[in-house]
């Protein structure tokens, strides 16, 4: 089934200068990229992604890790990326691995570049959706529309009054 899943490179994963081995071993799934940006991630939308984990015990520390706040303000930033292809979300959950990245299979690559902090959280270097609906759900909440070069959900088009920086 062609399949949507949303990959983030966590924070740790970018100041371990990771991105391009990750994306290297995204390529064996011959998915395809359509859509890519690097964002500093607010509360907001950290507590919006992980709010199915509100009350587990590290909730915080899991928000701090994903707005960057454990890597230095240099990695104060992850990077987001969208793949499209069969199988997607089970294909790039195979080659991430467990969760914890004591855990996962030393050959994925939680296993290869993960940690467990000495606090218990894991730092697994990269975020990918678990299901359809959560794809769906957080494809949503991280990119807009004209962000992803396929038409994959129904959108439309409204009109907004918005000030934004420009070029100068
Ligand atoms: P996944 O990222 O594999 O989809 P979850 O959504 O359950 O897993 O968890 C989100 C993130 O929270 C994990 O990637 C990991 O960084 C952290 N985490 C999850 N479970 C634990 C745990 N038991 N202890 C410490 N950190 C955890």
């Amino acid at each position: 089934m062609l399949q949507q899943t949303l990959v983030i490179v966590k924070p740790d994963g970018l100041k371990k200068s990771l991105t391009g081995n990750i994306l290297t071993r995204l390529s064996e799934t011959k998915l395809r990229i359509i859509g890519a940006k690097i964002v500093h991630v607010s509360r907001e939308l950290a507590v919006q992604h992980y709010i199915h984990l509100k009350d587990k015990p590290f909730f915080e520390d899991v928000i701090k890790y994903i707005t960057g706040q454990l890597h230095g303000d240099e990695y104060r930033r992850v990077m987001a990326l969208v793949y499209q292809g069969e199988g997607a979300i089970d294909k790039v959950r195979k080659l991430a691995g467990e969760t914890n990245p004591e855990v996962a299979e030393s050959t994925t690559i939680r296993g290869q570049y993960g940690r467990l902090t000495t606090n218990g959280l894991f730092e697994n270097v990269l975020h990918c959706s678990s299901s359809e609906a959560d794809a769906l759900r957080e494809i949503k909440l991280w990119f807009e529309p004209n962000e992803i070069v396929e038409d994959i959900y129904p959108s439309e088009n409204i009109e907004v009054k918005v000030k934004k920086p420009v070029w100068k």
